[in-house]
């Protein structure tokens, strides 16, 4: 529990600085090794916060005007709504999605449209974030309809308030166990069980590990599997890193990342690229990055303060092998289907992709459908993906028409939609009555002035997982409303105050009470969490 942790603290010039340790993820807890290793960097770095808040504050205190804005969660059917209009069914649901990138919702999008009100399981962490891989790219040039491109993470969040607003009832949960052996089915989170008469998985695939021997010791202190997320970040700005792969994943990681970093090696175990031949192009071009053909990736090294210094390679063709200078490593080796939920009750393949009917969504099981990359290794694209969500949800009307199991539901009526804060906004006014703001004048306020426990969200533009976050923690601070504040801020907007707060990765979470810093979350947590620490610190 948050609250039992013990508490390290330190005095420095009239400013204390707390950090508890976080809970044992791997990201959270390399994070707290960071953090004891690191105290008195971490209190100088506070130290400079604390005088850059002054500092900034003096210039800035008398350009604001008073601004009165509500911000509050977006409109959906209320779970009164759902609870009672699925008790016509006897309880038992016409639909369970799991999974939600391009697939998951796209077949949401169609079941809901047609009235199945279909429960959607968008995943949190297990087989990736909700959204899926696209949150954590940048530009999707190929998906119809955007002529000048789009990013993932906007392409994800357009899919998700589609289905929402068609009422699609979406869940942030892993799905941990399915029956479908039985009739009606039942699939069940950490939080609730569904029974169901159909089910469309389109759980995707996950980024692979390499399982080197230090990958835990480093990982998010040195290793990232998400350039887009981590390559902002302070630890890797300005520096040499390293990209291990050589297909489409690896190429994208290895140019995104010469956006920050001095230098980049790409590390390929063949002796050629797998990637599209526009993407080598783009390596090929790129100055910033050396190929590495042929070369193995054994493991990384660090120094005694425990930071990252490079990684130990391997010639596959000589043996060779050579340490590689390097402050950060990136994977980028491809990904594996995730169909561990299903196994025994379905047909897999060999390599566990499940197995259906050419030309359709239908399983080995009536009733159940696969739709997306857990069931396509050929041709993983986002609209292949969304194209099979469709054939499956189709499939699933046809199939509970001619079963006589479909119940309709039709659309309560919709809130209107609360306004946002804009970064305009921001810095024309500022109103400590607020709840939530963004960006660093107000963190600054807030800081100096406001009584409230203070939650910092950091997040970058192009980082999927910080759109995953943002609806997590609203809810959360919705709950807590007056007892607390949320601020976001950008990194690429505000480096120095990220660099400040020791920032090695977004999204983050930073709680402050009387100007001292009481916690810090690295990564997506569940709302519990949050929720636990805003509870016993409030
Ligand atoms: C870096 C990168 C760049 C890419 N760029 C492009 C591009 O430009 N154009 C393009 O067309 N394609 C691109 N792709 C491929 C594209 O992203 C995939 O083909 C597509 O996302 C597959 O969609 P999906 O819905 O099948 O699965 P995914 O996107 O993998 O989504 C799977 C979903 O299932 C959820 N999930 C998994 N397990 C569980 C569980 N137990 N419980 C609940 N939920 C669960 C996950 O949280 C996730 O939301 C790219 C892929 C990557 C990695």
């Amino acid at each position: 529990m948050v609250a039992t942790q013990p508490k390290m603290a330190t005095q420095i010039m009239g400013l204390t600085t707390a950090t508890q340790a976080p809970p044992t993820s791997s990201r959270s807890s390399s994070f707290s090794t960071f953090l004891r290793c690191n105290t008195s960097s971490t209190s100088s770095s506070l130290l400079f916060l604390n005088a850059w808040f002054n500092r900034r504050l003096s210039i800035r205190v008398n350009s604001v005007r008073p601004l009165s804005i509500r911000v509050r969660a977006s409109a959906t059917a209320s779970s009164q709504d759902i609870k009672s209009s699925s008790s016509q069914g006897g309880g038992i649901e016409n639909l369970v999605i799991i999974g939600s990138g391009p697939a998951g919702y796209t077949a949401a999008i169609y079941a809901a449209r047609a009235n199945l009100k279909p429960v959607v399981f968008e995943g949190f962490q297990v087989g990736g974030v909700p959204g899926g891989q696209l949150m954590t790219t940048t530009e999707v040039e190929n998906f119809p309809g955007f002529h000048d491109g789009i990013t993932g993470p906007d392409l994800m969040d357009r899919m998700r308030r589609q289905a929402e607003r068609w009422g699609a009832e979406l869940h942030q949960e892993d799905v941990e166990f399915v029956d479908v052996k039985n009739s009606p089915f039942t699939v069940r989170s950490s939080e609730r069980e569904i029974k169901c008469h159909a089910v469309i998985i389109a759980t995707g695939a996950t980024a692979r590990r390499l399982q080197l021997p230090h990958e835990d010791e480093f990982w998010s202190r040195g290793i990232s599997a998400c350039a887009i997320c981590d390559g902002a970040s302070p630890l890797f700005k300005g520096q040499v890193l390293a990209v291990v792969g050589g297909g489409d994943t690896a190429t994208e990681e290895a140019v995104y990342l010469t956006k920050f970093a001095r230098h980049v090696h790409l590390l390929v175990r063949r002796d050629g690229l797998r990637a599209s031949k526009a993407m080598q192009d783009r390596v090929f071009n790129n100055p910033n990055i050396t190929v590495h053909f042929n070369t193995e990736t054994v493991d990384v090294v660090g120094n005694a303060k425990g930071q990252m210094t490079g990684v130990l390679t391997r010639r596959t063709d000589t043996g060779e092998e050579t340490v590689l200078d390097v402050k950060g490593l990136f994977y980028g080796i491809g990904h594996s289907p995730n169909s561990q939920l299903l196994e025994g009750q379905i047909e897999l393949d060999n390599a566990g992709y499940i197995l259906v009917k050419d030309g359709t969504a239908s399983t080995s099981v009536e009733g159940v459908y696969a739709a997306g990359d857990v069931q396509d290794h050929e041709w993983r694209q986002a609209v292949t993906a969304a194209g099979s969500g469709c054939i499956a949800a189709l499939s699933v009307e046809r199939y509970l028409t001619n079963k006589n199991l479909l119940i309709e539901f039709h659309q309560p009526q919709r809130e209107e939609a609360k306004k946002e804060l804009t970064t305009r906004d921001v810095h024309e006014g500022f109103d400590i009555t607020l709840t939530k703001h963004k960006g660093q004048y107000a963190l600054r306020k807030l800081y100096h002035e406001s009584p409230r426990l203070v939650c910092v969200l950091y997040t970058s533009p192009t980082c999927g997982p910080c759109r995953t976050l943002k609806p997590i923690l609203n809810k959360v601070i919705d709950e807590y409303d007056q007892s607390v504040h949320l601020v976001e801020i950008d990194i690429e907007e505000d480096p120095e105050i990220a660099e400040a707060a020791g920032i090695m990765g977004t999204p983050c979470v930073q709680f402050f009470k009387n100007k001292e810093m009481i916690r810090s979350i690295p990564g997506v947590k569940m709302k519990r969490e949050y929720r636990e620490f805003i509870e016993s610190n409030k």
